[in-house]
């Protein structure tokens, strides 16, 4: 049976994106990494939506900050991943790499390198990514637990998706990282491009999230530090290509 998702984006605190979810055919409703709960709740109730499962990606604070007082709200069940359950409040179902979720059939994806227990939900048949700190549009979250080889591993296994998923990620920060990408690939037009349109979206207000994969693979540089022209231009041509994804990420940490 084909299963579609309406999906809803709830900007909470500074720059974060709570992802609201709801499967017409089952009415199941889920809350992707809800990091408060009044303004989800609010949403649900708004929708008459009845919060069913909350999907959590990792275990930081502003990712899992409403999990409690949603789970009290509504009863919902709360799925995470296995390998950082000690770090998910609340966790009662444990999926890992491979595993398929029954809600609108989510293949999880184990994606070290922000954390060490980071998980992606994909869904393929409806070309949804939710992945959390892992892509941002134009960039990638923090290395705080992972090594270069984890993380870039990580960013190879999700860009062999399909180009038209979209990509959920968590954060507004799609300004800054398209400011920091032109000072690596300066001579790729489609970054340029994207970064006009990115400015001219912010200035009226609007958000940059969800994009497209396709879009990420061409102008992203965390997910082309295999290819000739990021290379070049951290001056590592033929360098394996997750010391080449380091060097970017160092740059990017230092990039002021
Ligand atoms: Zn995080």
């Amino acid at each position: 049976m084909s299963t579609s998702l309406e999906i809803v984006r709830i900007p909470v605190l500074s720059d974060n994106y709570v992802w609201l979810m709801r499967e017409p055919q089952s009415g199941a409703v889920g809350v992707v990494d809800p990091a408060v709960a009044g303004p989800v709740l609010a949403e649900a109730e708004k929708r008459r939506w009845k919060i069913t499962h909350i999907l959590n990606t990792h275990h930081h604070g502003d990712h899992v900050g409403g999990n409690m007082e949603i789970k009290q709200a509504t009863g919902c069940t709360i799925v995470g991943p296995r390998r950082d359950r000690a770090r998910i409040p609340g966790i009662e179902v444990e999926v890992d790499d491979g595993d398929r979720y029954r809600f609108g059939e989510a293949e999880v994806f184990f994606i070290p390198g922000h954390t060490s227990g980071h998980i992606a939900y994909a869904f393929r048949e409806q070309r949804a990514l939710f992945c959390g700190d892992t892509i941002f549009a134009l960039g990638c979250g923090k290395m705080f637990e992972g090594t270069p080889q984890q993380f870039w591993t990580s960013l190879s296994r999700l860009r062999a998706l399909p180009d038209d998923m979209r990509v959920y990620c968590a954060h507004e920060y799609t300004q800054s990282n398209a400011r920091f990408a032109v000072t690596v690939e300066t001579d790729n037009q489609q970054l340029m491009a994207r970064r006009a349109s990115v400015d001219t979206a912010r200035a009226r207000g609007e958000a940059t999230v969800p994009s497209l994969l396709g879009e990420e693979k061409q102008t992203n540089p965390f997910l082309r530090a295999d290819l000739p022209g990021v290379q070049k231009a951290v001056g590592m041509v033929g360098k394996d290509p997750a010391l080449v994804f380091a060097e970017v990420r160092h740059r990017k940490d230092v990039f002021r």
